[in-house]
């Protein structure tokens, strides 16, 4: 249970402990807030791991930031909120 290993964050380099079953937390707790749960979202494991190592090899965290969301191919953004909003007005009038 209390079985703590100490690791250093991707991102960051601050070391952390986590339990040594929790072998998806590759990043200190701040950062896994801010980066990974919300990749977690919409990415498997492997794809965040290829994101972050990208992004720092990359230097641009923003990658990570870009891919909170993943872009559809038939309905870009732009259009789904487009149409939420004709029917968010659709039901209102
Ligand atoms: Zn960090």
């Amino acid at each position: 249970m209390n079985n703590l290993v100490e690791r250093k964050c991707s991102i960051c380099g601050d070391s952390y402990s986590v339990p040594k079953n929790e072998t998806w937390k590759i990043l200190c707790p701040k950062h896994t807030e801010e980066y990974y749960i919300p990749l977690r979202r919409c990415k498997s494991y492997r794809e965040i791991c290829n994101l972050i190592e990208l992004a720092i090899l990359m230097n641009d965290l923003d990658i990570l930031r870009r891919n909170f969301r993943r872009p559809s191919m038939s309905s870009p953004p732009g259009i789904r909120v487009s149409r939420s909003l004709s029917e968010l007005l659709h039901i209102k009038s």
